[in-house]
């Protein structure tokens, strides 16, 4: 629209709706996708202009004027603004917040969306000829000039900051002296080098590869179901090879845990050319680098996490989610959208294929599969000639566990290390042991803030709480009766690393956790090290379970199986199953042959069973009839209000109030104000309602009605509050 007289701006508040706007001197520059900067009550705000319009419900006087146009062209495509607009709709989401989350950290403050790679300073050739001795009259220079010449890569600003206190004046000496020379880095890796050649596809990856590529320029979606080192990563790979060539674009989105330099490593390797990684390690100024690039078509493969979802890609043409299960695609805070289901929603509307891969589908995804709305494409054996590893169930009931592995799994790991074989132990537990106890009055650890019990970390000799981060040190004796023997039951993987230190003092053994793995490059250096198998024994919770390649792993054991079985989440199975999987799949990926040991206490537990005799598929159909039984996902859809309060009665008063005003709607089902599992949380209550409905739409409905009622309650203000549509955990 030509001059219209007002904006529809989205703006970055928890508030429903998009705000109006004259747009005065600025009427004839605006576009939709433009961001602004608006008076908001006393503040000036960025915001994106949606529309515009030449009409306002509010009447002229009332409305403020656009402050200022950043903005000469839009910064969200039109395919994303479609996306956006239907993700706010369909998560009952304020539209300002959901518009937001699309933008990269540096356009949501406002700034342009040029940005230069980082400036760098190396020496020139005659810097590192030159002899610091030489500067005798310039310390500062003399000091600095040595500093580089012992780092021969080229420094940042950030790292010189860290080791030498006001380098510049010196280093604007030295480059006087053309000793030094200054550049700027580009923002991404450029890789222009030979694509490593490809294997030769077997029949099930040729033919996936052939349907796939059929397919392209229409919506078709795909479940690529192939167990780990089925070569699912291969038909990815051979895809995206075919967009490379006609000189498209492909988004690969991959778990939190995956996205590690050897997966971008592999990828650059094979297809020779560079590829934008966005990962967590990157700064705001290298992600709008990034954000440009695709924008621009300069890059032609992303990979990334969740967010990636939002890139700007005007040439994209195949979408591919690994591990496609995996629950870090949804993300569990602020704007509650789940990654793989937008893909599917923006695939559709660019018409586009999706590749969906994973050896553990989640039940949704499977579930579609098998009614069709989803090709069903598999993998049915490993690409190397390895074979499937050996299962079994280890009964420990009344026999000796110490620090957590019972005694013949000890053995078994003797067995693997005299034989030359590698170690992976799985425990999904951090620490040394979940709490602490009083031998003589029962004391226990428990957080003051959460109804939970604090770690003990013994490296460090600390409790910590794993969910409100409270820590203490860990007392030598009971706080409440004086009593010195204090004990700690349970295992966690420091205790499980320590106690095979001491059995096994030759062998390397290498702990993966988030403790362990801190510091920048740990977990790198620790995955090759697990890799190369020069760790012989590897302990880790998820991370070590989760798309990495161990290759010389001959033995596998999961120490606490029971944990997931008694789960109070619907999903708890599910995900346990999942997890088991993924860990066996770890063991014997080479020439050597795997062997899985799996400890429970309950080893006639139907779930254990029917995973060790049917399989993930057997597992998977027998929970599909229960939960179509119970008319729970994928047969039934659940929507989650939470609340947290400082009190217990704002939180359930807030939520009791809210169900009051429950407009009548047969086809949906309330349950509760019930206090949450964890009630209480970081010194803050918590409490849920929970909708459920068979159908997806009259459920909607209903949010569309309600959610307007429920922001205007009174006992609003006295809680922070949450919708979560399509909830992953029931937490
Ligand atoms: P997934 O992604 O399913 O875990 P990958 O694609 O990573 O499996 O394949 C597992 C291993 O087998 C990798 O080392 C890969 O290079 C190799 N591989 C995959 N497909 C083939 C093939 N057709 N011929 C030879 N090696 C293959
Ligand atoms: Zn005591
Ligand atoms: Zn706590």
């Amino acid at each position: 629209m030509l001059n219209a007289q007002f904006a529809k701006v989205a703006v970055p508040v928890p508030l429903f709706g998009l705000f109006d706007y004259r747009t005065g001197q600025y009427a004839a520059q605006l576009k939709p996708g433009c961001r602004v900067e608006i008076p908001f009550g006393r503040k000036n705000l960025v915001g994106v202009v949606i529309e515009l319009t030449d009409q306002s419900q509010l009447a002229e006087s009332q409305l403020k004027t656009i402050s200022r146009v950043i903005d000469t062209e839009p910064v969200l495509t039109s395919p994303q603004m479609t996306l956006l607009h239907w993700a706010a709709d369909y998560y009952h989401h304020p539209v300002g917040e959901v518009f937001f989350t699309a933008l990269p950290s540096l356009l949501k403050q406002g700034q342009t969306t040029q940005v230069s790679g980082e400036t760098i300073w190396q020496l020139t050739e005659a810097g590192v000829q030159y002899s610091a001795d030489d500067l005798g009259r310039a310390p500062k220079q003399a000091g600095l000039l040595k500093l580089l010449q012992q780092t021969p890569a080229a420094m940042p600003a950030e790292h010189l900051n860290a080791i030498f206190e006001n380098w510049r004046p010196a280093m604007q000496g030295l480059e006087k002296k053309n000793l030094v020379s200054k550049t700027e880095r580009p923002c991404l890796t450029e890789i222009n080098t030979v694509a490593q050649s490809a294997p030769v596809l077997h029949e099930e990856q040729q033919q996936a590869v052939d349907t796939i590529k059929a397919s392209l320029g229409t919506f078709t979606s795909y479940l690529l179901q192939g167990i780990t080192g089925s070569g699912k990563t291969e038909v990815y790979l051979a895809l995206v090879e075919t967009i490379i060539q006609r000189g498209q674009q492909v988004l690969i989105l991959v778990p939190e845990i995956s996205l590690t330099p050897q997966l971008t490593q592999r990828f650059q390797q094979r297809l020779g050319i560079t590829i934008a990684a966005l990962h967590s390690a990157m700064n705001d100024r290298q992600r709008l680098c990034a954000w440009n690039m695709a924008k621009d078509n300069q890059v032609q493969v992303v990979i990334g996490t969740r967010s990636a979802l939002f890139t700007p890609m005007p040439g994209l043409q195949l979408i591919i989610i690994d591990e496609e299960h995996d629950s870090s695609l949804k993300q569990q805070e602020g704007f509650r959208y789940h990654a793989r289901d937008l893909a599917l929603v923006l695939a559709k509307n660019l018409s586009i294929p999706v590749v969906m891969g994973s050896a553990t589908p989640s039940l949704e995804t499977l579930n579609h599969a098998l009614s069709g709305q989803h090709q069903y494409l598999k993998l049915t054996r490993r690409a190397s000639r390895a074979r499937p590893p050996k299962i079994e169930l280890l009964n420990i009931c009344n026999r000796p566990v110490e620090h957590g592995i019972s005694d013949v799994l000890h053995n078994r790991i003797s067995q693997h290390l005299e034989q030359n074989g590698q170690v992976l132990l799985f425990l999904n537990r951090r620490g040394y042991a979940p709490l602490l106890m009083c031998h003589a009055c029962g004391w226990t650890t428990e957080c003051p803030r959460c109804d939970a019990h604090m770690t003990l970390h013994q490296q460090h000799n600390r409790l910590r709480c794993h969910h409100c981060g409270h820590e203490r040190p860990a007392p030598r004796s009971c706080p409440e009766c004086n009593h010195e023997e204090l004990y700690s039951p349970g295992a966690g993987t420091e205790r499980v690393e320590q106690a095979l230190l001491t059995s096994f003092p030759d062998v390397t053994i290498s702990r993966i956790d988030r403790d362990s793995t801190r510091r920048k490059g740990a977990l790198n250096d620790k995955l090759e090290k697990a890799s190369s198998g020069e760790s012989r024994i590897l302990i880790g919770t998820q991370m070590l379970a989760k798309g990495h390649d161990f290759p010389n792993v001959t033995l596998v054991g999961i120490l606490n199986t029971d944990q997931g079985l008694f789960s109070a989440d619907f999903r708890g199975a599910e995900h346990m199953a999942q997890l088991i999987i993924q860990v066996a799949g770890r063991a014997g990926r080479a020439e050597k042959p795997g062997e899985v040991l799996i400890q429970t206490h309950h080893p006639d537990h139907p779930f254990l069973q029917t995973l060790l005799h049917q399989g993930y598929e057997g597992f998977a159909l027998a929970t599909l009839n229960e939960r179509k039984l119970a008319h729970f996902p994928p047969f039934g859809y659940l929507v989650i209000l939470r609340s947290e309060a400082s009190t217990k009665d704002a939180c359930m008063g807030f939520l009791t109030d809210a169900r009051n005003t429950l407009p009548a709607q047969q086809a949906v089902n309330h349950y509760g104000p019930l206090p949450a599992p964890m009630e209480k949380r970081a010194g803050r209550y918590r409490a849920q309602l929970i909708l459920h409905s068979q159908q997806r739409k009259p459920l909607h409905q209903l949010l569309s009605q309600w959610l307007p009622l429920v922001s205007k309650l009174k006992s609003v203000n006295r809680v922070r509050w949450s919708l979560d549509v399509d909830p992953q955990d029931m937490y």
